[in-house]
C-alpha cells in the first residue's frame, strides 16, 4: 500500500445534519487501490478460518464486506433497510438518538452455528452493529467479529459489542 488509509477519508462538517462531523469513504473508495487495501488490512486482522460469512450492513457496509467476502471464499449475507428484502426476514428493532430503527435479514440464508463476521464502514454509537449482532444470534448464527473501516472511539460503541475480536483500520 502506498498511501495512508486516513489521507484518502474526507470530512465534511455538519453532514448529514448540524453538528455531525460525517467521514467520507468516497475518495478512498475511488482509488485504484483503495478497495484492495482495505480488503487486506481488515483480512489480515481475522482468521480466514474461524469465519463462515461476512454480513454486511446496508449500505456502505456492502462496499466493504463483499470484495472481503470474495477474497476469502465465504459467502456475504446483507441485513438491509426495513422493506427491502422479500419474506421471511428475521427483524430487529433498535434505537436512536431519536425514535427507533429497524433492521432486516432473509430468513433461511445462514445455516445454524455459522461464525459470521460482521462488516461496516463506521461504528459511532455501535447500536448498528450491536443490532445486527441481535439478527445473528437470531439466525441461529455465532458472531465471530467486527470489522469497521472507522471507529469514533470518543463514542465508546465497541462497549455496546459481544465480547469477540474488534478491529477498525482508522480511529478517531
Ligand atoms: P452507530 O449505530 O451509531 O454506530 O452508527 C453507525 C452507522 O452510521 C454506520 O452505518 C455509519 O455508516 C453511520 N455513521 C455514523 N456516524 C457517522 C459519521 N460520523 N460519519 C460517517 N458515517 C457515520
Amino acid at each position: 500500500m502506498t498511501f495512508e488509509l486516513q489521507s484518502l477519508i474526507r470530512d465534511v462538517p455538519d453532514f448529514p445534519q448540524s453538528g455531525i462531523l460525517f467521514r467520507d469513504l468516497t475518495p478512498l473508495w475511488a482509488h485504484p487501490d483503495g478497495l484492495r487495501a482495505i480488503t487486506t488490512a481488515l483480512a489480515a486482522g481475522f482468521e480466514v478460518a474461524a469465519v463462515d460469512y461476512v454480513v454486511g450492513i446496508e449500505s456502505r457496509g456492502f462496499i466493504v464486506g463483499a470484495p472481503l467476502a470474495s477474497a476469502w471464499g465465504c459467502g456475504f449475507i446483507p441485513v438491509r433497510k426495513p422493506n427491502k428484502l422479500p419474506p421471511p426476514v428475521f427483524q430487529v428493532e433498535y434505537t436512536l438518538e431519536y425514535g427507533t430503527d429497524r433492521l432486516e435479514m432473509s430468513q433461511g440464508i445462514l445455516p445454524a452455528g455459522s461464525r459470521v463476521l460482521i462488516v461496516d464502514d463506521v461504528i459511532a454509537t455501535g447500536g448498528t452493529a450491536a443490532a445486527t449482532a441481535q439478527l445473528v444470534t437470531s439466525a441461529g448464527g455465532v458472531v465471530a467479529g467486527f470489522g469497521f473501516v472507522i471507529e469514533l472511539t470518543f463514542l465508546r460503541g465497541r462497549d455496546r459489542l459481544p465480547e469477540v475480536p474488534i478491529h477498525s483500520l482508522v480511529c478517531y
